[in-house]
């Protein structure tokens, strides 16, 4: 076999098509279409209206067993079945993945644009900036975060009736609201909207938004691993009279707008849930929201270019739309529905969409379908649960693996004890994905060290734990041909019946719902409220929030909330240290252990081999 080059030497090799051809090609309109240079595109909402007659086309959702830090190939996987549905199969398709975060690409595990033979190109552009919808974010993020700050200050520095005037000022010898102003008024009770009206005690309730400082949930984002800014302290200027505050940094892909962003469904809706969002407690109690701030307007602004979907290509020329990026273990992991939805109707009833869930099924895919399905109404025919032999074998007992290490030998040569011990881990992920009623294709993911036996070993673990097919793919280094079996397994797999079903239902109590997943899906005998935790649940139960569904954060390197504990962890009651409301995406978030929501760098980086190429301006060392 010839030696496979690196990812970018092969997103380099190949010269994509002209995106506004790739577009005509898969049914878009000139007006539709808003060119990023050759290789992107932005495509308008107006489409969905379009094209709301036409059926809808069979969605898939990739996930994976447990992975090992290096990651196990769900993207590579999501590439490679679209190549082979799409170009081998000549069947309508389109992939829908995440755009990645800066902090692993030049951090630890590089870029997302999957890998070898079947990767989104040009990956430089994937892999950066984009067009620019994670800066916007940043920018939207911030300021929230600034507007909360400025207006605790100035409430703590001035009198009621100076505030309102500040607030309301005079314009030609009268004062008016703005419309968000005027929204703020109903939500306090006072139908009214001519300010002169106002008495002195709505003067002041209008005012004052009295936020808590020490209620602050909003925090600032940044799209890099800098773990110095875990906790800070703001306000040391002596300008800022002494009002400082400890606060913190989350990685932008961590930022509710960004959750915001993947699951909403248009415009208008957006514009609502960026209002919607919570980001304090008032000193009396109440929730405090970016509409109370007066900024849902100008986040709406800032974020209506981030709302169009932005279309690429495979290495084989189908189509992808990359779109919103959580992370899967401390947000919700999931592309968005928007793209999901424009793809679903651009591929017709025989088509294929293939989207990608974040990390385990116990992390990305449990999400997407309490989460992402509720909100969409969308209901995927198939899972494709991708395994790889390396961390089958890691779960089995077998060393740790870290990110630029060389691999331990127990993953080079063959051992089929370990593997088969270590397959524990993918019967559960079946399991995991069979409570949602879907049929699951398990997806082998050959590397070069792996052996016959041990490809058909994962194969016949896998069909024995009840997986619809289980099949071995090649698709990294051969490309869409190296996934065609993939693909015939997962077309007669949406042709199977399935009985989607959600996991637990809104209504029930909060931690009855954490518990269903703390249960059901990790295996833990019980969860156990810690006081904070404790305290979140009665409040956000009294402000109203208590029917939102789960978006546990949890550590993505085993089923327990213990990186450390492989294979299929048992008798371990699961911690939930705080839980926070993510009011305007809509979920409420428990923090299982310690999660950091921003990572740190490594000793070595990825970004040491990264450089540009005066003379070519080509970019070296991504992968
Ligand atoms: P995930 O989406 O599960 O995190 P990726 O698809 O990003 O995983 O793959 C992680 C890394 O492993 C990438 O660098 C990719 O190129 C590499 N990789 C994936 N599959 C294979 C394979 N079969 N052989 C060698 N490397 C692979």
């Amino acid at each position: 076999q010839k030696p496979v080059p690196s990812d970018i030497a092969i997103s380099r090799s190949c010269v994509p098509k002209p995106i506004d051809r790739l577009a005509r090609e898969v049914g878009l309109l000139s007006d539709e279409v808003e060119l990023y240079g050759k290789t992107k595109a932005k495509v308008q909402l107006n489409i969905i209206k379009r094209l709301q007659a036409q059926p809808d086309g069979k969605y898939v959702v990739v996930t994976g067993i447990t992975p090992t830090p290096l990651g196990e190939g769900k993207s590579t996987t999501t590439i490679g079945l679209v190549q082979a549905l799409g170009a081998h199969m000549k069947l309508n398709v389109f992939a829908c993945v995440r755009q990645p975060s800066q902090g692993p690409t030049f951090g630890i595990k590089g870029g997302a644009a999957g890998g070898g033979y079947s990767q989104v190109i040009p990956m430089e552009e994937f892999n950066l900036h984009l067009t620019g919808d994670i800066h916007a974010i940043t920018a939207a993020n911030n300021l929230v975060a600034a507007a909360i700050d400025a207006r605790m200050f100035h409430e703590a520095t001035q009198s009621d009736k100076a505030l309102y005037n500040r607030l309301v000022p005079l314009s030609g010898g009268q004062r008016t609201f703005s419309p968000i102003q005027i929204n703020r008024l109903k939500k306090l009770g006072i139908e009214k909207t001519d300010p002169s009206t106002l008495t002195e005690e709505e003067i002041t309730r209008f005012a004052r938004l009295d936020i808590e400082p020490s209620s602050v949930t909003w925090q600032r984002v940044l799209d890099t691993n800098d773990r110095f800014l875990r906790k800070i302290t703001i306000g040391q200027s002596p300008t800022e009279k002494g009002h400082t505050r400890e606060a913190q940094f989350d990685i932008t892909v961590a930022s509710e707008i960004m959750a915001v962003l993947a699951l909403t469904s248009s415009l208008e809706d957006m514009r609502q849930r960026l209002a919607k969002m919570v980001v304090a407690t008032s000193r009396s109690g109440e929730p405090i929201t970016t509409e109370d701030l007066g900024v849902s307007g100008a986040l709406t602004v800032l974020m209506r270019d981030a709302i169009k979907p932005n279309l690429m290509q495979t290495l084989e020329g189908n189509p992808v739309f990359v779109h919103a990026g959580p992370f899967a273990n401390i947000a919700h992991g999931n592309s968005s529905i928007l793209a999901d939805k424009i793809a679903l109707k651009l591929v017709g009833p025989e088509g294929f969409v293939v989207t990608e869930a974040g990390f385990g099924a116990d992390i990305g895919m449990e999400k997407f379908f309490n989460i992402k399905c509720r909100y969409s109404g969308l209901r995927p025919h198939v899972v494709v649960l991708v395994a790889t032999v390396r961390a089958l074998k890691m779960h089995g007992g077998g060393p740790t693996v870290t990110a630029g290490m060389p691999l331990p030998k127990e993953y080079i040569e063959e051992n089929l004890e370990l593997l088969e011990k270590g397959c524990s881990n993918m019967r559960k992920q079946i399991e995991n994905a069979q409570h949602f009623g879907v049929p699951v294709v398990v997806a082998v993911n050959g590397f070069k060290t792996d052996t016959e036996a041990e490809l058909d070993l994962v194969c016949s673990m896998a069909k024995a734990a009840g997986a619809f097919d289980a099949v071995r793919c090649s698709h990294w280094a051969e490309g869409g041909a190296g996934a065609v079996a993939l693909g015939q397994a997962v077309q007669r797999a949406s042709e199977a019946p399935s009985n989607f079903k959600f996991l637990y239902d809104l209504e029930l109590p909060i931690a009855d719902k954490i518990r269903i997943i703390g249960q059901k899906i990790y295996g833990a005998d019980d969860i156990e409220l810690l006081p904070e935790a404790q305290r979140k649940v009665e409040l956000y139960t009294k402000q109203g929030f208590g029917n939102l569904p789960i978006c546990m954060a949890k550590t993505h390197l085993s089923l327990s909330h213990e990186a450390d504990k492989k294979g299929v962890p048992t008798g371990f009651v699961l911690p939930i240290r705080d839980i926070r409301a993510s009011v305007g995406s809509g979920f409420l978030f428990p923090l299982v252990g310690t999660m950091p929501t921003i990572p740190g760098l490594p000793t070595r980086p990825c970004f040491y081999d990264i450089d540009l190429d005066p003379e070519t301006e080509q970019v070296n060392g991504l992968f």
